[in-house]
């Protein structure tokens, strides 16, 4: 049966005058409905090569730009996050999971924090949202820890370090890093800022470490998924090549946080690196690199999901977020 357009005009009118009818005798506006705050589920799968990768949210992090950027002209630092329309006072960073199906292994790249960082209670939510990503954590068999920080380490357990989070996974870290959060003695261990962390650290890395296999700089993680030895930000900081077939991509963990300072000013010192120089000579190196492949790039902080690319903006960088594949398939 078909409906032609004087039906079809004549069927719709009754429809919008049965609504009007309807709001008017119920005395309100459909926009009195309850508000809801609600987002969507926190996942975004798209494919490299043979591999499926899903980008998994464990909500985000904020810290003061003076911290994060403690050596930067004020009025410079303002101008560069203002005309990138972002607050001048803080920086909130995404926390982007990567997990990466091989068809072999399922591998996750950092594990969030499981709410333990108490004065980032809108961070923690990577079992929630791995739920709706139809991800069990009992099917992950290896995570690559990139280094030791809060919002990358403590989510492997519960609070009170006693249950693993993925109860069959091995952890995968650089050898450097594990060795400088495993040292009672270390200066860091009762340093002002860093104390409270590093005692931590040393908590959670002894509730995985019969789990634990180290990796060397350009060391294999599983196949296809190789460590990049990226010092700076943390002395074994590892960021990710992902290769699958002639695809690939490249995963900056903590080299780039905030999308306008870090690839406009590359050079500037971050006040997280423990490095200072180490760091912003890494930042460089790793976004020339990225740049210079023309290569995808999966990154931990960037605006959800993370996914894009690095371009060349003069002496610095720009990044170029993908657009959305609503399908599971290769982003462009
Ligand atoms: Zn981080």
């Amino acid at each position: 049966m078909s409906l032609d357009r004087r039906h079809f005009l004549a069927a719709a009118g009754g429809a919008v005058v049965g609504l009007v009818g309807e709001s008017s005798s119920g005395g309100g506006a459909r926009a009195r409905a309850p508000v809801s705050r609600s987002q969507a589920p926190g996942f975004y799968r798209f494919s490299l090569g043979q591999f499926q990768l899903t980008v998994v949210s464990d909500g985000t992090i904020a810290f003061p730009a003076e911290a994060l950027w403690p050596e930067a002209p004020k009025a410079e630092r303002d101008a560069v996050l203002a005309s990138d329309f972002q607050p001048t006072d803080k920086s909130t960073l995404q926390v982007n999971v990567l997990v990466v199906n091989t068809g072999d292994r399922l591998v996750l790249i950092d594990a969030g924090s499981r709410g333990k960082m108490q004065q980032q209670p809108t961070a923690g939510r990577l079992l929630q949202k791995l739920a709706a990503a139809e991800i069990k954590p009992e099917e992950v068999d290896t995570i690559l820890i990139t280094h030791a920080h809060p919002d990358h380490l403590w989510g492997v357990a519960d609070a009170s370090d006693t249950e693993r989070t993925f109860p069959n996974a091995e952890y995968v870290i650089g050898e450097a890093e594990l060795n400088f959060w495993m040292q009672p003695d270390h200066p860091l261990a009762s340093h002002a800022v860093w104390g409270d962390i590093y005692g931590q650290n040393m908590k959670t890395l002894a509730a995985i470490k019969d789990r634990i296999r180290t990796v060397k700089p350009d060391g294999e993680v599983v196949p296809g998924i190789t460590a990049i030895a990226t010092p700076g930000h943390t002395p074994g900081h590892t960021s990710v090549q992902i290769a699958s077939g002639s695809s690939q991509l490249l995963c900056t963990a903590d080299v780039v946080g905030n999308r306008a300072v870090a690839f406009q000013h590359p050079d500037w010192r971050g006040g997280f690196d423990l490095d200072l120089d180490q760091g912003a000579k890494t930042r460089r190196a790793f976004l020339d690199r990225c740049a210079s492949e023309k290569v995808m790039v999966s990154s931990y902080h960037l605006p959800f999901p993370g996914v894009g690319h690095v371009v060349r903006a003069g002496a610095a960088f720009s990044w170029l977020s993908s657009d959305w594949t609503w399908d599971g398939v290769s982003p462009t």
